[in-house]
């Protein structure tokens, strides 16, 4: 069984081929500035311990997908004889609404559906449709599903997904919180339950710390809230965008400095977060390394980075009555210590117990972070949001 899953983005594309039910990874990589001047394709062959960079022209994302297959196709170091062998294709959608709770085989219904939620991501869904029809275009024949980031958010009782607006602007336009990330919130959330043993009841925090972040709060396997809204910038503190402000800032910085919707809209989703405190990276390595060397500015995003999850883990704690694990995933979650030191700094009371020495090792895989005797369980778990995709599509291509 071979499923490649595809994300499309305005201008990139990531790619994987693999097996849904082993998780082996035969093929990956990434098409980038396609529609712009210097296009390439990175392809790797885990297997083969193959990787290769080609520049080559790619003025639409179908040129870019076409390439994809001729590399996965390749006698020389591709890894299947034909397309044949593909069984499904399952695409990353960012935006499926209120109408979309779980994933679903494309047909034209579906693909009216997708197009009605693009106003709720304008960025994003309409390079998902594209994806997906460009699929049906170069394959056709063969089922596409979709694998929404919003779904696995949408158990949140009302309580938790509306906001205190006239209730008309939920009615009539849709704004409420969708949450984002939510296939790496339901991956990370589903090994910490297999980890702590399958209770019948469980409490989980995951915190998805990468240039964007978003906390979930998980209770017997449902989502009962999450911190990204209705788009990817309500929230903890990001690379680039704010998290969670006052609504009446944004209308005052945009009128004090005469800033147009898009300004405006670019301040605060490219030019906060990280990058706005910090002021000369987004990137929480150069973060880190500015805190050691002083910077006060790299010490304050540091620690209003930490207070703002810790805020998050605490909140939802309170919502579910308790937390049995908390999970980090993401390049930051997966990675810094430091980070996680400082979000969990304080939550003793919680009864967390972070094993110090633990979390500041470098380890592969899932690791628990905490001591035996600790009440909590600290987990780092490598999220993987391809093979959540490729579960799904393998799960809905065989009913
Ligand atoms: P994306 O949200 O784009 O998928 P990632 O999950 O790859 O992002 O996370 C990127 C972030 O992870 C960056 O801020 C980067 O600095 C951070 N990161 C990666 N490795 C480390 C590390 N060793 N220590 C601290 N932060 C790291």
């Amino acid at each position: 069984m071979k499923i490649l899953v595809i994300n499309c983005g305005s201008s990139s594309l990531k790619y994987q081929l693999l097996n849904p039910q082993t998780g082996e990874l035969f093929a990956k990589g990434l098409c980038e500035r396609i529609g712009i001047e210097g296009s390439k394709m990175e392809y790797e062959n885990p297997a083969k311990d193959f990787e290769i960079t080609l520049e080559h022209a790619m003025p639409t994302h179908k040129e870019a997908l076409n390439l994809v297959i001729s590399a996965i196709v390749n006698p020389e170091y591709g890894v299947i004889k034909s397309v044949e062998e593909i069984d499904a294709i399952g695409h990353r959608v960012v935006h499926g609404g209120e109408e979309f709770a779980t994933s679903v085989l494309v047909d034209d219904a579906v693909m009216g559906g997708l197009e009605a939620n693009s106003e709720l991501a304008p960025l994003h869904n309409p390079a998902n449709i594209l994806g997906i029809k460009t699929m049906q275009e170069l394959m056709p024949g063969k089922a596409n599903v979709a694998v929404f980031d919003t779904a696995f958010h949408q158990t949140m009782p009302a309580e938790a997904y509306m906001y205190a607006l006239p209730y008309e602007d939920y009615t009539e336009l849709k704004v409420r919180k969708y949450g984002f990330h939510g296939t790496s919130h339901k991956f990370v959330s589903g090994v910490a339950q297999e980890l702590l043993g399958n209770p019948a009841e469980s409490k989980i925090i995951v915190c998805h710390l990468g240039n964007g972040g978003s906390i979930s709060a998980v209770k017997n396997g449902k989502c009962i809230d999450t911190s990204m809204g209705l788009t990817p910038l309500q929230g903890i503190m990001m690379g680039t965008r704010c998290g969670d402000i006052d609504p009446a800032a944004v209308l005052f910085i945009k009128n004090k400095r005469g800033l147009s919707d898009k300004e405006m809209d670019a301040r605060l989703n490219k030019q906060s977060g990280i990058l706005g405190v910090f002021g000369k990276s987004s990137d929480c390595r150069d973060m880190e390394i500015g805190a050691v060397e002083g910077d006060a500015r790299a010490l304050l995003a540091e620690e209003m980075f930490a207070y703002k999850i810790r805020g998050y883990v605490g909140n939802y704690a309170a919502q579910m009555g308790g937390v049995d694990a908390i999970c980090f995933t993401g390049g930051i979650g997966e990675n810094s210590g430091k980070v996680r030191a400082m979000v969990l700094k304080g939550l003793e009371f919680l009864g967390v117990d972070l094993d110090e020495e633990l979390n500041s090792k470098r380890q592969k895989g899932n690791v628990v972070l905490s001591k035996p005797e600790s009440k909590v369980t600290v987990f780092k778990i490598p999220t993987n949001e391809e093979l959540v995709i490729a579960r799904d599509t393998y799960e809905i291509v065989n009913k």
